[in-house]
């Protein structure tokens, strides 16, 4: 995670808009799939308010060697074959990218003839996901929801010994900007002696970050700890959408199961780790009491950086604020920080079995809250189970979601010296149960 010229922060493009984009600065230059209004996807980098189509860069001869590479293996409108090839060709391809696209670029006329203006644009999932795990590091979630069943040990045994998920399904995954109905399910409500089938009355957004697997592992071939961050593609943010009263119902003792497999939500673009370089920070020291991790678990390179500063934010709309023009109101501010485990140490346990990860695999972090009141990734959190409303600017109050409600998560990364850099939206719209 070596910072370099594409770092820095007097960097300017030859695109217009491109300089102190909030997202898609010169210095991030994010991995997609997009299209030009319908028709298939086609690998793009997102710079500004535009898309470099990544294709026709390579047939205009502007790439050369490893990322000319890179681009040819990301045909067909599926990243994976590209986010197999690990590090190598994503850093040249990052690297001729940021010198094409720089304001004293000698190509920067053959520049506009790349470009699409990324508002006329269809985004689509980077990659067909063969498979989709979640994780549960954030240790305030944790602690916050058990502490509603087990208000004198929130958290669980295992908890600090072992970087705790489950399967979840890939299949129902959509990007940014897809609505997501609200599902029909069996649910048990304290006050009724037999359970109900029905739409569910608790929805609840979670917010995650999205780790995308590059290189993969053979069946029954561990990926050590310290080798971890080299299979990890980049990142987006990621929408667990949960149905509290589902799940409630359904979750023991196997763990979530229909109460999240009807959506779930990601940025499309795959923010690389070289973008996010100079927001690795070391990961938090654990507090006295705490055990250490089991030694395949614990790495010191990845104690001292594999962790990540990111501002991250929950943004609500309502029919009734969007009606009214109003913007959207803030539920909360939360930051990548607060993960008890670092996804190096996701992916080394989740390997550590045997399991074989592959290119485009997408793990989710977890919900991400922080330990104020106003930094809670979920409304379970927020509202105490539901107890305590949330009072929107608008006066509105919310529980759980009700329909027409319109779900953004956003993510930032910023350091004092170095550009800030954005995910893009991760933003869906909650229709009525068909
Ligand atoms: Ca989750």
């Amino acid at each position: 995670m070596t910072l370099d010229h594409t770092h820095d922060p007097a960097a300017r493009s030859c695109v217009p808009g491109a300089d102190g984009h909030p997202d898609f600065p010169i210095q991030n230059l994010p991995l997609g799939v997009f299209s030009p209004g319908e028709g298939a996807g086609r690998p793009g980098v997102a710079i500004g308010d535009h898309i470099v189509d990544l294709a026709a860069t390579q047939e205009a001869g502007l790439l050369t060697g490893e990322a000319s590479r890179a681009v040819a293996a990301a045909q067909g409108g599926d990243l994976a074959g590209l986010l197999a090839l690990g590090g190598g060709p994503r850093r040249a391809l990052r690297t001729q990218l940021f010198a094409l696209l720089s304001a004293e670029s000698p190509e920067r006329d053959r520049v506009p003839p790349l470009l699409h203006e990324a508002a006329s644009c269809t985004l689509h999932l980077p990659a067909r996901i063969g498979d989709y795990t979640d994780f549960f590091v954030g240790i305030h979630h944790a602690t916050n929801t058990g502490r509603q069943f087990r208000p004198d040990q929130p958290l669980l045994p295992n908890y600090k010994h072992v970087p705790v998920g489950y399967h979840g399904r890939a299949s129902s995954i959509r990007p940014s900007g897809v609505p997501v109905r609200r599902p029909h399910g069996q649910a048990k409500p304290p006050h009724l002696d037999a359970p109900v089938f029905g739409p569910s009355r608790r929805l609840d957004y979670e917010l995650e970050l999205g780790v995308w697997i590059g290189p993969g592992n053979a069946l029954g071939t561990p990926v050590p700890v310290g080798e971890a961050a080299d299979r990890i593609a980049g990142f987006c943010l990621l929408n667990d959408w949960s149905a509290r009263d589902i799940q409630g119902w359904e979750y023991q003792p196997l763990g979530p199961f229909l109460a999240k497999s009807f959506a779930t939500t990601i940025s499309p673009w795959i923010v690389t780790p070289e973008a996010l370089a100079p927001f690795r920070i070391p990961q938090a020291a654990r507090p006295s009491g705490d055990p250490d991790p089991l030694p395949y678990l614990l790495d010191p390179v990845d104690q001292a950086g594999g962790a990540l500063d990111l501002d991250l934010e929950i943004l609500l709309s309502t029919r009734a604020s969007r009606e009214a023009g109003l913007p959207p109101h803030r539920v909360a501010r939360s930051n990548a920080r607060h993960m008890y485990w670092t996804v190096a140490q996701m992916v080394a346990h989740h390997t550590s079995g045997g399991c074989n990860l592959r290119p485009g695999d997408l793990l989710g972090t977890g919900t991400l809250s922080g330990p104020e009141p106003d930094s809670c990734g979920s409304l379970l959190e927020t509202t105490q189970g539901g107890k305590v409303p949330v009072r929107l600017d608008n006066g509105e109050e919310r529980r759980f979601l009700e329909d027409g409600d319109e779900v953004t998560l956003v993510a930032y990364g910023r350091r004092e010296g170095f550009a800030s850099i954005g995910f893009g939206a991760c933003r869906a719209l909650v229709l009525p149960a068909s």
